[in-house]
């Protein structure tokens, strides 16, 4: 089989776009995804997409929602680009055959349904009931999966790409096949990074199992630089069960009335924090919950809704009713359960408004990068938007690219002749969890420089024996994941331990100040071998 012009690594809505604009306009791809092709964080997105559609909005107003929550940082070019991009983006979308919620409209007929959500301060976001992310996924996949220009990649691993440190160009990536365990060497004339974010490196986290960071630590060994890893979004309320890590428990809860209480006492302790209670921005009450767990050295608080009624809680929130029913939990009856998760990357590999790396030939497009769009918080609704703007920039500057691009050279076999089968499989699934545990303590919500140094000890342990282990046996599909969670986590601490204040979600007890100039964080690439 020849080799595709542009391999996409990842299939959420960033690589999807991507590899549709580019079939259709005649370029032959490949999309890799590890696991199928409908999947990534962009199949469990709720909410929606932020764009400016209502007559009463304009874009100015959603550039300068966007700033505010960036806290400062973001870089006003690529909010603009952003920003500007969001209507065609989501008429895009509807010409892909995406279906979404409308409303009754005037005489002109139907028009789409906005909502409003935090840190909006108009009805901009464009949504397919609750469930935004599966429409615009398996929609997508659907088109890809039949297009005679894409080829697909199921259940594969980007191990790390191929480069040409020279010229510095990008020449292909190794690919790990999960169900024969072969590496194979896949040549193009460009690659795309669209690998999703890092935040499985947290013990709980709402995102699906694949979030292990692998794009930025392949864009970072390959060279690139990476930005603002400090700054980790926290979702204030995620279900705390044994069956079930990654269940998120809608803000639209406290919203209608529940409350936050602690396990023991039943103490309902948000007005100690905040005068606005449960209704404090997500920061303050992800902030709150941290706070209360760590001084008393508890796995989770509560959420108590009972007071309302059982049938108003039923139709309000059927979805998270019958999720905990089937987990026996009637909610009706009893507080839920819940702990702060892990839920966006801000920071990532830095691109340009063409979605160009520091690499030739390789982009990076989602939430794998660092665009200047979110700054140091991202405003919701923005990132699914941020993957279809970047696809858009990445396709145009790739079909104008493209015939001039060197063609893809043979390329250096994986060399596994050296290393053996491991019998040790435990040190991969123990440092999975060592890893993710001590993140989640040091390198939290809440950061002091102490608990940071604890954690850059750790990592430095872990790092060197997840390597050893990578150097002597054989790979598989776990230990690609912890190899790059461990960078992602070194590249996480390394940032937080740079930043001398407290600014958007990095916050720390020994630098509460915001200092008056804000700059980011900004960690050069460190050529690796494999
Ligand atoms: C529960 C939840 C709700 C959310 N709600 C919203 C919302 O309402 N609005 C919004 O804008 N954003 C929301 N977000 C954030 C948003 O969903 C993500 O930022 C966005 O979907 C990221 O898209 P992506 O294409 O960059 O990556 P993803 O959708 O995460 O896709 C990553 C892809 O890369 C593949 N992959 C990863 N590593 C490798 C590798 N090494 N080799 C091969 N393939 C690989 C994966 O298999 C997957 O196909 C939400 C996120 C979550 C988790």
């Amino acid at each position: 089989m020849s080799d595709p012009e542009v391999l996409i690594l990842g299939s959420g809505a960033a690589g999807l776009s991507l590899a549709l604009r580019l079939a259709q306009q005649g370029h032959v791809v490949t999309v890799v995804s590890k696991s199928s092709l409908a999947s990534g964080s962009t199949l469990w997105a709720q909410g929606g997409i932020s764009a400016v559609l209502d007559a009463d909005d304009s874009l100015e107003n959603h550039v300068r929602d966007t700033l505010v929550a960036g806290a400062g940082l973001c870089d006003e070019r690529a909010v603009r680009f952003t920003v500007e991009r969001g209507p065609a983006a989501i008429r895009w979308l509807i010409e892909q055959g995406v279906v979404f919620t409308q409303e009754e409209g005037d005489e002109r007929g139907r028009s789409l349904h906005l909502t409003r959500e935090g840190g909006h301060s108009h009805r901009r976001v464009v949504h397919a009931a609750d469930a935004t992310g599966r429409a615009v996924e398996t929609t997508l996949a659907t088109l890809a999966g039949s297009h005679p220009n894409i080829r697909v990649r199921e259940n594969c691993v980007a191990v790390d790409l191929i480069v040409d440190h020279v010229h510095k160009r990008v020449l292909g990536a190794y690919l790990l096949d999960i169900e024969t365990d072969q590496v194979s060497a896949i040549a193009a004339k460009a690659v795309a990074l669209c690998t999703g974010g890092a935040n499985q490196v947290y013990l709980y986290s709402s995102n699906p199992h694949g979030a292990s960071g692998d794009g930025i630590a392949m864009a970072w060994r390959a060279g690139c630089r990476v930005a603002n890893m400090e700054f980790m979004q926290f979702h204030p309320t995620t279900l705390y069960h044994k069956d079930e890590r990654s269940f998120l428990i809608s803000e639209a809860l406290r919203g209608e009335g529940a409350v936050l209480k602690l396990p023991e006492s039943g103490e309902r302790f948000m007005p100690r924090f905040d005068e606005r209670g449960e209704l404090a921005p997500r920061d303050i009450v992800a902030r709150a919950i941290d706070h209360e767990m760590k001084r008393l050295g508890i796995q989770h608080v509560l959420l108590d809704i009972t007071h309302k009624p059982a049938s108003f809680i039923r139709t309000h929130f059927p979805s998270i009713f019958a999720h905990c029913l089937e987990l026996g939990l009637n909610i009706t009856r009893e507080p839920i359960p819940v702990v702060p998760s892990a839920h966006f990357t801000c920071g990532g590999v830095i691109t340009d408004l063409r979605s160009r790396t520091d690499v030739d030939g390789l982009y990076a497009i989602g939430e794998v990068t660092c665009t200047g769009l979110h700054g140091a918080n991202r405003l919701a609704s923005n990132s699914l938007l941020e993957c279809l703007a970047f696809a858009e920039a990445a396709a145009a500057d790739l079909h104008e690219r493209l015939p001039s691009l060197p063609d893809p050279v043979a390329l250096r076999p994986w060399d596994d002749s050296r290393v053996t089968d491991s019998d040790e499989d435990v040190v991969v699934s123990h440092n999975w969890l060592e890893l993710r545990r001590f993140m989640w303590d040091y390198v939290g919500i809440v950061r002091t420089n102490k608990r940071l140094e604890r954690a850059q000890h750790r990592v430095d342990l872990l790092k060197q024996e997840i390597q050893e282990y990578y150097g002597n046996y054989r790979i598989n599909a776990g230990l690609v994941e912890l190899r790059n969670l461990v960078t992602v986590a070194d590249l996480i601490v390394r940032s937080a331990l740079l930043r001398k204040e407290s600014r958007g979600l990095h916050f720390t007890l020994d630098y509460p100040q915001t200092l008056p100039e804000a700059l980011p964080t900004i960690l050069p690439g460190r050529v690796a071998s494999h």
